[in-house]
């Protein structure tokens, strides 16, 4: 029956009737601060028109009614009882910042990663982006038609006739500036003007400047070989079924899994949708801007470096659907791309992708919950995919595509382990670099190739302890040995940058020949320039990456091959992609492989494979060497082969055996304070209070500790931790909710939450 038809029942009211009379509009408004909310508040009349879910709002908060920034996350029609609400006192953005799809994300990221939903918020929506970062408010000045219809009448004098005909004439607004000069005036009269109401003034927010990208030179596609058509075939057909599907892309290195990403973009952006490219922050190297950007017209790149101004216009960019790649670190995975079309993470392994401080979300999570809502596929890639996936590709919820080998036939380079319990026993090894990668080294440099070294520690000195007494030179706020850096003959807290002099003697007992050992990428530069003399050398880690361009200036030199050896931590072991470079030497495969976390194993067989991909990307080949004290590691003899399936094999079932993920969910929960014994006694209590529910009714759930955190103090704070365990991930998430929901931790004692954690120190 038609609705119009529809008489409606003499008891209830008219719809309209409703509207007007009983119901009022309630907006739901969350704070990015305590007491986080959500509230209620009354959407006042001249409001109602544009309040839109995903706006901020002023509102009044408290007894006092100081006025706080909030969002509104949702509007409804209601009838108020009891007492009365607050009204909302006026707008603070012009349009939403998060559209609906966006706010049911980060619903989502609040109740998975337990965190405020304000606190998720004010991490989704950059900084620059909620300060309108490089924009001011600008007031344009029109002639009312009123006025410029009765023009000649008016009387007035010269300047401000003047000043007002050439404001009626012109087509568009005028700001006073522009006023000023096209009538050749001060401001004097135009503020007579506005006083007289002989013109109207509307504010408008413009841009202060505008962030140019220099064009690009366009680049060619490759033709692609089979494995790389195989592959994007797959990814397209999901794409075309309109559908969400995770691909899991286990592509070794150098076999153009790049190249297949670009393919498979160019088809969504035949579809008039975005795609987002998330990659290691250290990943963002201008050799992967450019490929981007030389393929694609109009290309988002968002690094770690950005301005505020920058962030924000590119921010709006997408929004308008002007960008069609966004490529960027793990936040990037927030961009407010209109018609999302799909999600790349390449190196998908990456640590880098889970975020250490609140919000604790992994990126690689939030982009398969997003492409769930937005019903777009996720191209997951990797050379090492974390054994996550590769389990959850096991088990058919990812597909799995093989991309076994390199473009063009080239060969993956020979790995070969140096034993170093036999090296260091030798009487003629001396330093780090042992005979066989001396050898190498010589002989790669009289061919003209390029070598790359590997070192995971930064500084001169790692430790210095004192042969007398045995004490260790700790930091004073950290349970954390100093490292000594040469410059200024300093020792250096890795992590609160504590700084001191360099002891000549033992500060405990004053012996002095205190003794510094350890090895990190300074002293590993002062034995190249010893070994080599003559031979140029970079190094690249986090002291001389310091200033913005820093890193792309390093690259640039190593590509045109002004440096013969690039030495550095884990920033040379990724994504770069030098032809000319024929031996990777990795001088100690196992500073990971014996840290106090169950996935040493996984990083240190990921670190290595990945460095060793460096080489042999050229016609020459290349050649690796590992130094290792664990050369029969399975860690080590996997990657030494190349060979993942292997390493997944031997250490998926240990993490079954003892229980840990990918086949059980975990949840960390960190204590820290300033005293040891109350953060230990509040470490406690929680863990009681999770056995208790652990208990009640629900089975498979697991709470190991407490226990002091492997760094026992940071920062001057004690730190201790506990894990819970659990098969299922709702039950875990629940236990952990309620044990957490009203704790009330002693003075200073501050706790987290931490869902699937990563880090485990
Ligand atoms: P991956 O991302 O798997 O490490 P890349 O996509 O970076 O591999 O490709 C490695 C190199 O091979 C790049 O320089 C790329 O331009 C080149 N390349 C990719 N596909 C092809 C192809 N089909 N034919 C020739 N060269 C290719
Ligand atoms: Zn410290």
């Amino acid at each position: 029956m038609n609705a119009q038809q529809q008489p409606l029942f003499e008891t209830e009211p008219a719809p309209w009737e409703l509207d007007d009379l009983t119901d009022q509009r309630i907006a739901t408004v969350v704070l990015p601060e305590a007491p986080f909310g959500p509230f209620d508040y009354l959407v006042p009349e001249g409001l109602r028109a544009s309040l839109t879910p995903g706006q901020r709002v002023r509102v009044p908060l408290g007894r006092g009614n100081r006025f706080v920034i909030g969002y509104c996350t949702g509007l409804r029609n209601q009838k108020v009882v009891g007492r009365p609400l607050k009204l909302i006192k006026s707008l603070v953005d012009q349009f939403a910042l998060l559209s609906p799809a966006m706010l049911r994300l980060t619903e989502w990221m609040s109740e998975y990663y337990l965190c405020q939903l304000g606190q998720v918020l004010e991490a989704v929506v950059p900084a620059g982006v909620r300060g309108q970062a490089g924009t001011r408010e600008q007031a344009f000045l029109s002639v009312p038609t009123s006025v410029s219809a009765r023009l000649t009448q008016l009387k007035l004098p010269p300047k401000q006739a003047l000043a007002l005909r050439v404001l009626a004439a012109s087509p568009q607004p005028l700001t006073p500036s522009q006023l000023a000069k096209l009538a050749n005036c001060t401001a004097a009269p135009i503020n007579e003007l506005r006083k007289k109401k002989l013109v109207t003034s509307e504010t408008r927010r413009i841009r202060n400047t505008d962030v140019d990208e220099l064009p690009i030179a366009r680049e060619a596609a490759h033709e692609l070989n089979p494995d790389q058509q195989q592959t994007l075939d797959a990814i397209c057909e999901s794409i075309n079924a309109g559908k969400h599907k995770t691909l899991l892309v286990h592509g070794i290195t150098g076999s153009g899994k790049t190249e297949v990403y670009i393919r498979a973009i160019d088809e969504v952006i035949h579809h008039g949708r975005q795609a987002i490219v998330l990659v290691p922050e250290i990943s963002l190297t201008p050799q992967t801007r450019r490929r981007f950007r030389s393929r694609f017209d109009h290309v988002a790149v968002l690094h770690s470096h950005l301005s505020a101004v920058e962030r924000h216009f590119h921010w709006q960019r997408i929004a308008s659907g002007e960008v069609q790649v966004v490529v960027g670190a793990r936040s990037a995975i927030f961009a407010p791309t209109p018609q999302l079309g799909l999600v790349v993470i390449d190196e998908e392994h990456d640590s880098s992708f889970k975020q250490d401080t609140l919000p604790r979300y992994h990126a690689r999570e939030v982009a398969l919950c997003r492409a769930r809502m937005e019903e777009v596929p996720v191209v997951l890639g990797s050379a090492t995919p974390s054994l996550d996936s590769w389990q959850r590709a096991s088990d058919g919820e990812f597909q799995l595509l093989q991309m076994p080998s390199r473009v063009e036939a080239r060969s993956l380079p020979d790995v070969v382990t140096v034993d170093q319990r036999v090296e260091l026993e030798n009487p003629r090894t001396r330093g780090a670099i042992s005979r066989p990668l001396f050898v190498a080294m010589n002989q790669a440099l009289k061919e003209d190739g390029q070598i790359i070294l590997l070192l995971n520690r930064r500084g001169f000195s790692t430790n210095i302890q004192c042969p007398a007494c045995g004490h260790v030179v700790c930091c004073p706020n950290c349970d954390i040995s100093l490292t000594h850096h040469r410059e200024g003959e300093r020792t250096v807290c890795h992590y609160c940058d504590f700084e001191a002099t360099a002891p000549a003697k033992c500060p405990e007992c004053h012996f002095e020949g205190i003794r510094y050992g350890g090895l990190g990428t300074q002293k590993l530069e002062a034995e190249v320039h010893a070994r080599f003399p003559g031979v140029s050398c970079l190094r690249m880690d986090s002291d001389t990456m310091q200033k913005h361009g820093s890193h792309e200036k390093a690259l640039s030199l190593f590509r045109a091959g002004d440096a013969k050896i690039l030495l550095g931590t884990q920033m040379i072991a990724k994504g770069l992609d030098f032809p000319n470079v024929t031996l990777v030497g990795v001088i100690n495969a196992d500073t990971a492989l014996h840290f106090p976390d169950f996935r040493a194993a996984e990083r240190t067989f990921q670190l290595v494979t990945q460095v060793a991909g460096r080489t042999g990307r050229g016609e020459k080949g290349g050649r690796v060497l590992v130094q290792t004290f664990s050369p029969d590691h399975p860690a080590i003899m996997a990657a030494a082969k190349h060979d993942y399936a292997a390493f997944a094999e031997t250490e998926l079932p240990n993490r079954q055996a003892h229980g840990y993920p990918p086949f059980a969910k975990m949840a960390r929960l960190i204590v820290r304070g300033p005293q040891e014994s109350t953060a230990e006694q509040f470490t406690e209590y929680v863990v009681e209070r999770l056995r208790v529910l652990a208990t009640m009714g629900r089975t498979g759930i697991e709470v190991i500790g407490p226990a002091p955190a492997p760094i026992a103090k940071l920062r001057g704070k004690f730190r201790f931790h506990l894990l819970v365990r659990a098969e299922n991930r709702d039950v875990l998430r629940d236990v952990v909710k309620e044990a957490t929901e009203s704790l009330k931790p002693p003075n200073e004692v501050q706790w987290a939450v931490d869902m699937d954690p990563i880090d485990l120190l």
